[in-house]
C-alpha cells in the first residue's frame, strides 16, 4: 500500500466549468479538448495561481493522474510552506491543447473567462507561472519575461501579482528549484500580509 509518505503529491479537485463556459467554442481548441477545465483547487481561496493552460488530467486508462508540472508546482507549495487547501489554480486556457494551434487568437477568446473568475473569485493575491502568463498580463511590454518581473509584485485588474517560472522549466533545469521556492515563498508572506491588513 502506498503511504503519504511515498507519494505526498495530491490530485486537486478539479471546479467544472459554470454553464455559460462549459461547453464554449470561441476558439479551435473546442475541437481538441476533452472538457473545458476551469480550475482546481479549492475554489473559494483568497490565492489564485494562474499556469497557461491545463495538464493532463487523466492517463491513457482514463486513471487520475498528476502531471509534470502539478508535481513540480506542489513541491514548491511545499517547501514554501503553503497549504494546498488555500489556493486556486487556474489558467490562461481553459482547454488542453493536444496539437498546434493559434495561440494568440485563443489567448485573445479565452480571457474574458479568466476576468469572469477574477470578478466573481476576488482573490487576495495572483501568482502567475512563465513567460506565457507575463506576456498575457502585460501585453504591452515587449517580451515580458518572468526573469526580469520575478521578486517584484504588480497589479493586473486592481489585484497584486508576482511571477515564477514555469514548473516545467524548474523541471528542466533544476538550479532553479531555489528561486521557484523563493518566489512561492514571497507569494505566502504577501497573501498573509493581506490578509491581516484586512483584519
Ligand atoms: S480555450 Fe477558452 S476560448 Fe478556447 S474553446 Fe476553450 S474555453 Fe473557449
Amino acid at each position: 500500500m502506498t503511504s503519504e509518505m511515498d507519494h505526498p503529491f495530491v490530485i486537486l479537485p478539479e471546479e467544472q466549468a459554470p454553464e455559460g463556459a462549459a461547453h464554449c467554442e470561441l476558439c479551435e481548441l473546442a475541437k481538441q479538448r476533452t472538457r473545458v477545465i476551469w480550475g482546481e483547487g479549492n475554489p473559494r481561496a483568497s490565492m489564485m495561481m494562474i499556469l497557461d493552460n491545463p495538464g493532463a488530467r487523466e492517463d491513457r486508462q482514463g486513471n487520475e493522474f498528476l502531471c509534470g508540472t502539478r508535481e513540480t508546482l506542489q513541491l514548491g507549495m511545499r517547501e514554501a510552506g503553503i497549504d494546498t487547501n488555500d489556493v486556486y489554480v487556474s489558467y490562461l486556457l481553459k482547454c488542453r491543447p493536444v496539437r498546434a494551434y493559434n495561440k494568440p487568437e485563443a489567448r485573445a477568446a479565452c480571457s474574458p473567462h479568466l476576468q469572469l473568475q477574477l470578478l466573481q473569485k476576488q482573490p487576495l493575491v495572483l501568482f502567475g507561472f512563465g513567460n506565457i502568463v507575463a506576456e498575457a498580463v502585460f501585453p504591452d511590454k515587449e517580451n515580458a519575461s518572468v526573469k526580469e518581473l520575478r521578486g517584484s509584485w504588480y497589479e493586473f485588474q486592481g489585484i497584486p501579482i508576482s511571477f515564477t517560472y514555469h514548473p516545467l522549466a524548474v523541471r528542466r533545469r533544476p538550479n532553479l528549484l531555489r528561486f521557484f521556492v523563493e518566489d512561492l515563498k514571497a507569494l505566502k508572506e504577501k497573501w498573509e500580509e493581506i490578509q491581516h491588513g484586512r483584519r
